[in-house]
């Protein structure tokens, strides 16, 4: 007998992101409820069928989501935040709850629930928000009609539910209250059983239970509290049986919280972590299941059968191939969908990738060979895969594209030297206040403006050959040009050049450096209806000319204001790529660093005097558990510094962050010694500042004021409240006045009456604090 294959979730666009378009129509007011509902069930159907194709034997159903499978949760649970009560058309309330609602005629103006990254993932969800008055209600519509939605179509699903402990973990308590989110596990716990028995009522047999909190590092309490609930939830006879799911890490110490609680089935991602197959197979219970997670949901390289067979095969050999799945190691929501739709990429290249649909039948295959020794010998059609499998593999490893010499040799000449400005911040900082002399409160943007229709459609019709780059280039710059204009008219202090000729601010940077691939429908969720094309970085990074420069000079011209040059960070092109499996990340980090540095300086000797890099994803590359962040951080962190320590003291090294806890790393920004760090914050109301203030954060820093993600206008009276409340933090001199991220997903109207307010702002904090000076 076959092990059985499945696979913990699928991408959830459509192969050519039709939900997105659907999405955005619907919010745009231009489709009904209805028209949306049908694209979701179009989608649905089609991944269903082909996962069914593909031969596997548990399919999930609940990995759909109109925006956030967490916010899903939410739902489910009844655990919507009473500020959105007044608002009763349910999926009016759901967006509401995502995006912020502003309906003036209506007297409705709430803002959106805070969103952070998933995981390590590029992925953000929506962030549960609970207080001492929340209470919990069961509301599994969606759940069960999407089961039986499937069911109809002749296709039993596995839904997947995400469990109570990672829903509480993952969840923010409001401020003012003291209880911990477990408090609510015993008002959660009857809920899931609820929702387990009526699930059992219809039929269904077995449900994916995400619990993937299971891989961090958990205090004393927590472990018990887990290990309570999970018990609980087993002895519930009245259920489906329970895989328990857990991906990107090792359990270690939490393995005895999943193997004591007496479910059915245990899931482990051996891509990530591969080194807990043995600890698992040794103690697991004798009635579990156990799948591997052996296909990588998180990166795009073709898995290595043969390698992989061997340790499917360890496994088979310990407990039976009766009792063992086999899967991706987490849902493949991280991959883009179908590898077919890539036409651009060279053979060889292709060759070596696998997207969500070629992993189906990597998992099949190895499914099919998990009772054979040698699979390729024994099967003539799937023979064929093995053997193809192999030689591709092979390609790979011998490739010359893959090398650069002379990179090689300059990593290896590294010095500390190299990673350090020439003086302390305080010496710089006295003299890019002689060379600036900005005002107090300083105000800024984070780099990108509205990538309007125009700029879109001016892209796509050079980049289908309708419009010539001359003609895209002239059409580039009257663009930067107005925007120029526009934020002198609204009085920034510091100026960017709006960003319109980059779609992506890695996609950008990779297409001008040696070592990436593109794809055309290479698309992942980011958040909502957003998708990232992240490029594939395969080989050697080498930079052949300047990146950037010209654009620098030509928008500096424009303006006798200071306009900042704007730079992706290593860390975050690294983070927000495909990158290769076949050396360690530092290493692939430190080549992006080099290339920076190089564009860095170049831009220096150019005549810019501010030059931001940006790193909003150095937070979300560390590791899960504490235990390993040190080694990161100290090569992410000297990452930054070598690409940014070879300018001058009275260059200005901006950086920028944004959408996630800094709380925890505040030492390693410190130590990135950019002269000026600008935040996100104005979400969580100041609160993610104030360790900036207990810290005593020492350069100068800029806490958004003005949340990009929202279509909403902040009033000045709002942005006024959260500088005094940043003013209470730090000393207002180090303050800069900025929103919380780029503005390129926001339209100009709403843009320039927003700037205004916040120039209005930082003007009447100016008046202020020189008043009270007097
Ligand atoms: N400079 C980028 C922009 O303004 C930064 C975006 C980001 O932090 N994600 O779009
Ligand atoms: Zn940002």
């Amino acid at each position: 007998m076959s092990v059985l294959a499945t696979c913990l979730g699928y991408p959830r666009f459509g192969k050519a992101r039709e939900l997105k378009k659907s999405l955005e129509s619907f919010w745009a007011g231009k489709i009904s409820e209805e028209e949306l509902n049908e694209t979701g069930k179009n989608i649905r159907k089609q991944h269903w069928l082909e996962m069914k194709r593909a031969g596997m034997n548990h399919i999930p159903s609940n990995d759909f989501s109109y925006y956030d499978h967490v916010l899903d949760t939410i739902v489910l649970l009844g655990a919507t935040p009473k500020r959105y009560g007044s608002i009763s058309n349910p999926i009016a309330r759901y967006f509401a709850m995502a995006r912020g609602l502003q309906n003036k005629s209506a007297g409705i103006d709430t803002s959106a629930l805070e969103m952070t990254k998933w995981f390590d993932t590029n992925y953000h969800y929506i962030v549960p928000e609970l207080n001492d008055e929340t209470k919990f209600s069961l509301n599994p519509k969606k759940l069960i009609s999407e089961w039986e939605e499937a069911y109809e179509l002749g296709i039993e699903t596995r839904p997947v539910i995400l469990g109570p402990v990672s829903f509480l973990l993952l969840s923010k308590m409001d401020l003012n209250s003291k209880k911990s989110p477990l408090h609510f596990l015993k008002d959660l716990l009857p809920l899931y059983k609820e929702l387990f028995s009526l699930l059992k009522k219809k039929g269904v047999r077995w449900i994916q239970l995400d619990e993937p909190c299971l891989v961090l590092e958990l205090e004393k309490g927590i472990q018990s509290s887990y290990q309570n609930a999970l018990t609980e939830i087993a002895k519930f006879s009245e259920r489906p049986k329970i895989l328990v799911t857990t991906y990107f890490g090792d359990l270690k110490e939490n393995l005895k919280i999943a193997t004591a609680s007496k479910l059915d089935g245990l899931h482990i991602d051996l891509v990530r972590a591969p080194e807990q197959l043995e600890t698992v197979l040794a103690s697991l219970p004798p009635e579990y299941i156990l799948s591997l997670g052996l296909v990588d949901g998180r990166n795009i390289w073709r898995t290595d059968l043969e390698a992989t067979h061997k340790i499917l095969r360890t496994a088979v050999e310990a407990i039976g191939s009766e009792r063992i799945f086999v899967g991706s190691s987490s849902s493949l929501l991280h991959v883009p969908e179908d590898l077919n739709g890539e036409n651009q990429l060279d053979t060889e290249l292709k060759s070596w990738l696998s997207f969500a649909l070629q992993k189906l039948s990597e998992i099949k295959a190895l499914a099919e060979a998990s009772g054979k020794e040698v699979p390729s010998q024994t099967y003539l059609v799937s023979g064929y895969m093995w053997l193809e499998n192999k030689k591709a593999l092979k390609t790979r490893k011998n490739s010359p594209r893959t090398k650069n010499q002379k990179v090689r040799e300059r990593l290896e000449k590294i010095s500390e030297g190299d990673k350090k400005r020439k003086s302390t911040f305080i010496n710089r900082q006295t003299l890019q206040q002689k060379r600036f002399s900005l005002p107090t409160f300083p105000t800024t943007t984070i780099g990108s403006f509205p990538q309007t229709n125009d700029v879109r459609s001016a892209r796509a019709s050079w980049k289908s050959g309708k419009l010539s780059l001359e003609n895209y280039n002239r059409f580039l710059k009257e663009e930067t040009k107005q925007c120029i204009a526009k934020q002198e008219s609204i009085g920034l202090d510091v100026l960017v050049h709006g960003e319109f000729e980059r779609t992506d601010m890695v996609e950008y940077f990779g297409e001008k450096l040696e070592g990436f691939a593109f794809t055309e429908n290479g698309w992942v969720q980011s958040y909502g209806s957003r998708c990232v094309k992240p490029p594939i970085l395969f080989g050697d990074i080498f930079r052949p000319e300047p990146m950037t420069v010209d654009w620098a000079i030509y928008s500096q011209s424009l303006t006798p204001k200071i306009v900042k040059g704007m730079l992706t960070g290593p860390v975050t092109i690294l983070q927000w790529s495909f990158v290769r499996n076949d050396q360690p990340r530092q290493a692939t980090c430190e080549q992006i660093a080099l290339s920076l540095r190089d564009e860095v300086n170049d831009l220096e000797s150019a005549g810019i005097q501010m030059i931001q890099v940006d790193e909003p994803a150095i937070r979300e590359g560390l590791p899960l558990r504490k235990s390993e962040w040190k080694t990161y951080l100290k090569w992410a962190v000297d990452s930054f510094r070598l690409a940014t320590s070879g300018v001058k003291d009275e260059t200005q090294i901006h950086t920028h962050m944004c959408y996630s806890e800094f709380g925890e790393i505040l030492e390693s920004i410190e130590a990135m010694d950019a002269d000026v760090l600008s935040i996100e914050t104005s979400r969580s109301q100041m609160e993610l500042f104030r360790d900036f203030g207990k810290s005593g954060y020492k350069n100068e820093i800029g806490p958004g004021v003005y949340d990009i993600h929202s279509p909403r206008v902040p009033s000045k009276e709002e942005m006024i409240d959260l500088l005094e409340k940043a003013k209470s933090v730090l000393p207002y001199p180090q303050l800069w006045v900025n929103p919380d991220c780029g503005l390129k997903t926001r339209g100009w109207p709403e843009v320039e009456e927003a700037l205004r307010n916040m120039v209005e702002a930082a003007e009447i904090m100016r008046t202020k604090t020189e008043e009270y000076a007097k």
